[in-house]
Order: structure tokens, then C-alpha cells, then sequence
């Protein structure tokens, strides 16, 4: 009776074996990266509700932190393209959603804009991997349906929130696994519209980090179907977090203060605002607004260096920052997106608790079941060139700071992911 037994455990222990090696073993050896961005999804959404298995699944498998530092201003398309440039908003010149460039044929920019001239030739992680000989693909991203550089990534669609984000998690998953792509990025305009709405405690709103979970599980789901889910470093993170705001109730009517024989234009206005003076009136104009209560009014020269949000041509001679919770308006209304009153924004001071993003990342270059120390927006670039094995362009990133991520410390080639800032074209005019 022995022997059987022991050709038993023998057969057993084998079998156990070939399963674990096959569950472990990937695909292609190659590393794989996704970058995910949920707009507005606070850093603290997930303590306000229960129902969220995936999330708690990432956080258990992979590694997170109390939030990432984003940068200033915090609006969704400065901080996009933060995220794949590793720039500050003053040296990748997208400083605002709206914007205005005397250099530039249409001077002004929204967010509909795709005038390859307003992405000034930065280098974006797309373009850096494509650069490297591998394949990228992007499923909605701030600049990606401009030609940066004279490329755009291998696979891109024109910006269509309406698309429904099952198809666009099905599409890239495709992209990584049948097409053998090495990098995709994946954008969902939730849950920030919502936050916008219905504010950052608000029942909708949290239903939607709810729905949110739903959308990063069919994401791990198809991996997994796949045989990718262990061999993708995946991140999830966001553009900015959600303040309470009452745009009806809390709101600063710039009219009461000023007129248009100091203010030429209203450029961006909101959480923040930015102003083009008169002909020679930008000190008049700042004294004029300098006792308006919640918000504070400053001179382009003397914006703080902590915003690193001063030496860009883009950025205009008066600079507005509201306070948390009021919004600035030109005409004593505040409309956008549709939406008829706003019970959540940003775009406030990046110092901001209210104002920080998510950030949790799983797959085999991360550690696991661990909660490292914030980093900063701009090290998400040089870290995804590290993940990829290529080398990134010059960046206002950190490789040392993302290295507390990693399971292996990187290597440290002189410099490698850390060149002062302002590599961007000749800013003062
Ligand atoms: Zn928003």
C-alpha cells in the first residue's frame, strides 16, 4: 500500500507544480505597463465607502500611498499631461484648461483644441517608449490626438466621452495582449463629473467610485483571462482630487471690483483665474483686488516658486487663486459641462488635502501589501521609463523618489530621470 501512496504525493507535488509554474510563468518576458487615470478621484474616496473589492484587492497585491503630489494648477489637462511628461506645468506649457498664446496662430486654447502647436514638442511617454522601438497605445489621454514630435501613439482615438468604459477597457486589453503592445494608457472622465455635481460627499458621487471599482475589476478580470495579470505593471491613479463648492452660494463676482478699463481679458476662470491687463494697468489691477475676500490676487513675477508655475509665456500677468470651496466669475455665473451649479471643483492650491489624487499600482515590479511614502506627479513619468527599460527625456521626475515603489531598487545611471527644470522653450516674452 506504500507505494501508491508515495507515486501519489510524487504525481500530486507535480501536478501542483506545472499549475503554479504555469500561473506564474507569463506570457512574454517583456514588461508591460498601464497607466490608468480615474478623473477626480479624490485620494480619500475610498475610505467613504464600503463596496469596493478591486480597489481592496490592488491595495492587498500591490502598493499605494496616503496620495500623490500633484501639481498646481489643479486642472485635469495641466495635470494629464504632468503625468506622461514628468514636467511641471510651467515646462510642459499646458498651464490651464483654457489658455492663451500670443505666439500661437488661434491664440486660444480649450479643451477641444488639438492644434498640434499647443503640446510644444515635450516628450510624451508614448512617444518616449515608441522612440525605443515598442508599441503604445492609448485609449484617451490629454494631448494624445496631437502629433508630439511628429508622432502620435500607434493606436488613439478623438477625444468622445460618451464611449462606454467597458469598451475602452476591452480595446486596450486587446491592445496588450493580442497585439503584444508594451504600454497603454486608459482615461475615464469618472468619477469627476459626478464630483462636479453632486460634490465630494455626495450619494451620487460615492455610487460612482462605486461603479469605478466595477470598471478597475473588468480591467484585472480580462488581464487575467488573458494570462497578463501578473505580468502587467499596472498604475491607478488621477489628475486631482474634489472640493465642496456651491457655485451659487460662494461666488466672487469680479465685476463688483474691476471693469475692462483694467481688465483686458479673462482668459481661465473658476477655482482660479487668470487675467491679461490693460495696456500698462497690472499693478492697478492687482490693487484693486487685493482686499477681495477668498481669493488671493498676485503678479505673474511674484507667483510662489513651490507652484512651479511661473516661466511659461502661457501663464498670465495676474494670476487669481480662490480660496477652497469659492469660485471666481467674470459675469457673476459659473457655467460649464452642463452643469447648471457646481456642488464640487478644483483647480485650488495643489497644498490642498482636498485637492491630492489617488495613486495604488500592482504587478511584479511593485512591492506588495505596502504603503510607501507620497511622491510627486512628476515622477510617474521617469518610473514608467524605468518599468519599460528605456530612457527618459529630460524630466522634472524623480527615480529615486518612485524607487520606494519597487520590489529592486534601480540601478542609478548618473542623472538618470533628474534634470532641473524648465527644459521647455524660452518662456519670458
Ligand atoms: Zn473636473
Amino acid at each position: 500500500m506504500a507505494r501508491p501512496f508515495i507515486i501519489t504525493i510524487t504525481t500530486l507535488l507535480l501536478v501542483m507544480w506545472m499549475a503554479s509554474s504555469v500561473k506564474s510563468a507569463p506570457m512574454s518576458s517583456k514588461p508591460k505597463v498601464i497607466l490608468v487615470s480615474m478623473d477626480g478621484f479624490r485620494h480619500d474616496y475610498l475610505s467613504k465607502v464600503n463596496n469596493t473589492p478591486n480597489f481592496d484587492m490592488m491595495l492587498r497585491e500591490g502598493v499605494t500611498m496616503p496620495w500623490i503630489r500633484n501639481t498646481f494648477t489643479t486642472l485635469t489637462f495641466p495635470c494629464h499631461f504632468t503625468m506622461v511628461t514628468g514636467l511641471y506645468e510651467e515646462s510642459h506649457g499646458i498651464v490651464a484648461n483654457n489658455m492663451y498664446d500670443s505666439k500661437t496662430d488661434r491664440n486660444r486654447f480649450r479643451m477641444s483644441t488639438t492644434d498640434d502647436d499647443w503640446w510644444t514638442g515635450h516628450e510624451t511617454i508614448w512617444t518616449s517608449a515608441q522612440k525605443a522601438g515598442l508599441k503604445a497605445g492609448v485609449y484617451f489621454w490629454v494631448g494624445s490626438a496631437s502629433k508630439i514630435q511628429g508622432t502620435r501613439p500607434e493606436r488613439w482615438f478623438p477625444y468622445d466621452g460618451r464611449v462606454p468604459f467597458e469598451d475602452r477597457v476591452d480595446t486596450l486589453v486587446k491592445w496588450m495582449s493580442e497585439d503584444d503592445f508594451d504600454l497603454g494608457l486608459i482615461y475615464f472622465n469618472e468619477p469627476d463629473h459626478t464630483g462636479h455635481v453632486s460634490g465630494p460627499e455626495g450619494h451620487a458621487t460615492l455610487k460612482e467610485v462605486e461603479r469605478m471599482d466595477g470598471i478597475l475589476g473588468r480591467l484585472l478580470q480580462k488581464l487575467n483571462d488573458t494570462n497578463l495579470l501578473d505580468t502587467v505593471n499596472i498604475i491607478v491613479t488621477s489628475d486631482h482630487g474634489m472640493a465642496a463648492t456651491d457655485s451659487d452660494t460662494k461666488l466672487i463676482d469680479l465685476r463688483d471690483y474691476v471693469n475692462e478699463t483694467l481688465v483686458a481679458n479673462v482668459i481661465q476662470q473658476g477655482s482660479m483665474a487668470s487675467l491679461i491687463p490693460q495696456e500698462g494697468k497690472a499693478q492697478e489691477l492687482v490693487d484693486a483686488l487685493k482686499d477681495v475676500e477668498h481669493m488671493t490676487v498676485m503678479l505673474k513675477e511674484d507667483i510662489s516658486e513651490r507652484y512651479h508655475y511661473k516661466d511659461h509665456r502661457r501663464i498670465l500677468p495676474v494670476l487669481l487663486i480662490a480660496d477652497e470651496g469659492w469660485t471666481i466669475s467674470e459675469n457673476g455665473t459659473y457655467r460649464r459641462l452642463n452643469i447648471p451649479r457646481f456642488l464640487g471643483d478644483h483647480g485650488y492650491d495643489n497644498i490642498l488635502s482636498s485637492m491630492r489624487p489617488i495613486f495604488v499600482a500592482r504587478g511584479p515590479a511593485f512591492k506588495q501589501n505596502a504603503v510607501v511614502e507620497s511622491i510627486d506627479t512628476v515622477d510617474i513619468y521617469p518610473l514608467i521609463c524605468h518599468l519599460l527599460n528605456i530612457d527618459p527625456a529630460p524630466n522634472n521626475g524623480s527615480l529615486e523618489r518612485a524607487a520606494t515603489l519597487l520590489r529592486v531598487p534601480p540601478k542609478f545611471k548618473e542623472n538618470l530621470g533628474r534634470v532641473k527644470k524648465n527644459t521647455s522653450e524660452p518662456s519670458k516674452h
